[in-house]
């Protein structure tokens, strides 16, 4: 049996993917061996009621050497600081990533298989080793329109997105809720007394989220009650390095050359906890009819799911409300726009820890062991 070495399997990301592997019975065709960057030489997890080796080292080269396949769900300052000196060592295993760190690399492909199953052959059969998730957004918007794309129909996309506070990590979550909690405090006795006035209340709670002890560690501005129109670094053209992904990302998971279709549009931070929403404005390439674009969408992948124009069913579905914590990812709000018939609008929420991270990861592992 394959060892499969498993780095970050607690953080976030990672207890997500250990989950999806104990229900899909991943590890009974593995023998694995978990990692630690911080608590070496404890207790392992619990697997199916056994008790996993002592956490071994995660910057130890030689330990991670004796894997035949990596997984690290460990974040980018861990991969930089690995990946170089293991492959320099002769590792000659797979390495499968949920960080950004190696994806634009030349020997890596970025891994979405319902989407590019023919891309990833490809580099198996070309001996490529090194395997990476994609940007969430970018994966989960290729997962609602994917059909689309592998029809040519195309020109250019601008996906305005919704992301949750927990894309950014487990403290920024738990910050969020900090300071949810903190607004509600500081009107709670205005709002027990029904003839309180909304706007007293208002400027209350504006008083609060300006005030300098407003906890504000990891988002660096408040969320809650807000918007945050940038996520990720500064890039030299006026983009957020989060909207920079969407055009690069996407047409290297699709096996195009680098700027074949354009993907752009703004990227904000908002206040719900889990699940990405996006709301897109796409240029077809010629005037297609709602209901063949439909069965377009539809066709692509067992997981796409074309929720009807109409308020109800889209409150009831089209929601992170509903979404979070399922595969299914749902599109919505499906209409030409009035621009004209080449353009259509939609709305899509997926759940960024499943497809948009954890579950590319499991399904290469699985590709490469059954
Ligand atoms: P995370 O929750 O912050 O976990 C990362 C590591 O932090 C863990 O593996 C763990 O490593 C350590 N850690 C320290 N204190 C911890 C605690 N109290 N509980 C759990 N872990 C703790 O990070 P993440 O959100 O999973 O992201 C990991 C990577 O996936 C990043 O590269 C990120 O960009 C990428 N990604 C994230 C998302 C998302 O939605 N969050 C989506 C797609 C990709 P040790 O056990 O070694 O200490």
């Amino acid at each position: 049996m394959q060892k499969l070495g498993m780095i970050g399997w607690r953080g976030m990301v990672g207890s997500v993917l250990m989950d999806r592997m104990q229900s899909e019975g991943d590890f009974s065709f593995v023998d694995p061996y978990f990692f630690s960057t911080s608590q070496v030489g404890q207790k392992g997890p619990i697997l199916n009621g056994k008790t996993t080796n002592d956490l071994l080292d995660a910057y130890d080269i030689d330990a991670l050497k004796e894997m035949d396949i990596i997984i690290t769900c460990q974040g980018g300052d861990y991969t930089n600081s690995v990946y170089k000196k293991l492959m320099e060592s002769g590792f000659k295993g797979y390495w499968i990533d949920a960080a950004s760190a190696l994806r634009m690399e030349s020997n890596a492909v970025i891994i979405l298989d319902p989407v590019n199953k023919d891309v990833i052959d490809n580099a198996l059969n070309s001996g490529i080793k090194t395997y990476v998730g994609g940007n969430c957004t970018v994966s989960l918007m290729l997962m609602a329109l994917a059909g689309l794309f592998k029809q040519d129909l195309i020109e250019w996309v601008s996906s305005s997105t919704y992301q949750a506070a927990s894309g950014a990590g487990a403290k920024n979550m738990r910050e969020l809720l900090v300071q949810m909690g903190a607004l509600y405090n500081c009107v709670e006795s205005e709002l027990k007394d029904s003839h309180s006035n909304v706007l007293d209340i208002e400027k209350k709670v504006r008083m609060c989220m300006n005030d300098d002890t407003f906890p504000t560690d990891n988002f660096t501005a408040p969320l809650a009650g807000s918007v945050l129109p940038w996520i990720d670094k500064e890039m030299e053209n006026g983009q957020s390095k989060e909207e920079w992904k969407g055009m690069s990302e996407t047409n290297k998971i699709l096996g195009l050359a680098p700027a074949t279709i354009p993907v752009d549009g703004n990227c904000v931070r908002i206040s719900s906890l889990r699940c990405h929403s996006q709301s897109l404005t796409i240029k077809l390439k010629k005037d297609v009819a709602v209901s063949d674009i439909e069965s377009i969408i539809k066709e692509q992948n067992d997981w796409v799911r074309v929720i009807e124009n109409k308020k109800d069913v889209t409150l009831d579905k089209l929601t992170p409300a509903y979404v979070s914590g399922k595969l299914e990812v749902p599109i919505g709000r499906i209409r030409k726009m009035m621009m004209g018939p080449q353009y259509l609008s939609a709305f899509t929420v997926g759940d960024q820890l499943l497809w948009g991270a954890a579950e590319p990861l499991r399904r290469m592992l699985r590709l490469l062991v059954a």
